[in-house]
């Protein structure tokens, strides 16, 4: 693990190219609502790209016909600590109600040829970083929330 002080915001920026690409040959629409700018999170970019290039897959997989990837990321504040938070949500037809539990469990998949191991490696790296990884469901298909907590600034 290479740790260093990491925008979270461009590391999202730097996968731009690669999602809208995946996503152009599934018919899916990028909604990219993303901040210019984040404190800086403690963490291995290379490790981050992982992650949220393979929730974002995951999203297009879920939409069969197209639909709508909507990636989000701002910082905020909870508890007086600052954050990141990253949500990516699609219009897919949502989790299976019986998988909630345990997709972040390895092996777990409902995808003929899928390893099960997407999910349960991205949570293994946010947490090593101090973040949170959660799945939900919508009124319309799945969404994703990952928080990373900002780098302290000395006062
Ligand atoms: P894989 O993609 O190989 O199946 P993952 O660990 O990435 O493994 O995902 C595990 C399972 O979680 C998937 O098989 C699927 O059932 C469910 N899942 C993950 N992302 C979504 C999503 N965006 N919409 C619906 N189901 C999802
Ligand atoms: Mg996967």
């Amino acid at each position: 693990i290479l740790y260093d002080h990491v925008d979270v915001t461009q590391v999202l920026k730097d996968l731009l190219p690669m999602i809208s690409s995946e996503a152009l040959l599934h018919n899916v629409v990028v909604d990219w609502e993303v901040e210019s700018r984040a404190k800086p999170v403690m963490a291995d970019r290379e490790m981050l790209k992982q992650v949220f290039l393979n929730i974002c897959k995951n999203g297009i997989e879920a939409m069969a016909n197209g639909g709508i990837l909507t990636i989000k990321g701002r910082c905020r504040t909870e508890e007086g600590r600052s954050m990141v938070a990253i949500e990516v949500q699609d219009t897919g037809d949502g989790i299976q109600e019986a998988m909630l539990e345990k997709i972040f469990d390895p092996f777990v998949t409902t995808k003929p040829s899928g390893t099960g191991l997407g999910l349960s490696v991205c949570q293994r790296i946010i947490h090593e970083f101090g973040g949170t990884i959660r799945a939900l469901n919508r009124k319309e298909g799945a969404l994703f929330v990952i928080t990373l907590p900002c780098i302290e600034e000395p006062r």
